[in-house]
């Protein structure tokens, strides 16, 4: 399976996670940050191919660590993926709004002159504004939109631009996040568990959790576990082929 999220470099135990995903055989989006996690969380799945580091710099940490732009430049020639970036419109972030549009902008800017990347993207509270800047930077790669919580009108809006999404335990929790994945075009999907910070019953979601989605996926697309299975893996080998 596939966890196209997923923050591996912060459970409490990093290694039991990575082994456990070798042995299940998952797929697994290692997103960051901040660039300075970049090398260590790198250095954690060296020789497993099928687990990739993403550069990031997160919105919430954008004032903090906006003097790491510099690393993410020099970082950035070396990486096929680039998350997770993008902004957060929350109430107690609005403050630092300015150095999110700042960062966001400069990681696209620079994505753009390096011909493009993988994008995961954080939209909380921010999508129309992130769309926005997107649609300024059309060459800066391919946006897969994590845990989507826009409107209708914005999702219609990202499939126009050609955005990915993937999508989590967190948003099969709510009716709404549940209608919303019905609304994505099934071949442009991706399951995420955007682990340890989205807990499940109490504990951290796990990267094999991605099986709540695909569960889920099975009774709303109406097909077998095997379809949505070659769904996201055919998905994945189209987006990584891009
Ligand atoms: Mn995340």
């Amino acid at each position: 399976m596939i966890d196209f999220h997923c923050h591996v470099d912060l459970y409490p135990d990093p290694q039991h996670i990575i082994q456990e995903c070798v042995l299940r055989n998952i797929y697994v989006l290692s997103v960051t940050t901040t660039p300075s996690a970049f090398h260590g969380t790198n250095a954690l799945t060296t020789g497993m191919p099928r687990i990739r580091t993403a550069l990031g710099l997160h919105p919430q940490l954008a004032h903090e660590r906006k003097h790491e732009l510099r690393l993410f430049t020099q970082l950035l020639p070396s990486v096929r993926y680039v998350g997770e970036i993008g902004l957060d419109g929350s109430p107690e972030l609005k403050q630092h709004w300015d150095d999110q549009v700042l960062v966001f902008r400069s990681i696209l800017r620079e994505c753009q002159a390096v011909g493009g990347r993988i994008l995961s993207i954080h939209t909380r509270r921010a999508t129309s504004a992130v769309l926005d800047h997107l649609e300024q930077h059309t060459s800066a790669g391919v946006p897969v939109l994590h845990w989507f919580s826009g409107t209708t009108a914005e999702l219609k809006r990202a499939i126009a631009m050609g955005c990915w999404f993937s999508v989590g335990p967190a948003m099969l929790a709510t009716q709404k996040g549940r209608a919303i994945i019905l609304q994505m075009p099934r071949d442009r999907i991706l399951p995420e568990t955007d682990g340890p910070f989205v807990q499940l019953q109490g504990l951290p979601a796990y990267p094999w959790d991605v099986n709540r989605v695909v569960e889920y996926l099975v009774s709303a697309w109406d097909v077998s576990n095997n379809a949505v299975r070659d769904q996201l893996r055919h998905n994945l080998r189209t987006l990584t082929s891009s």
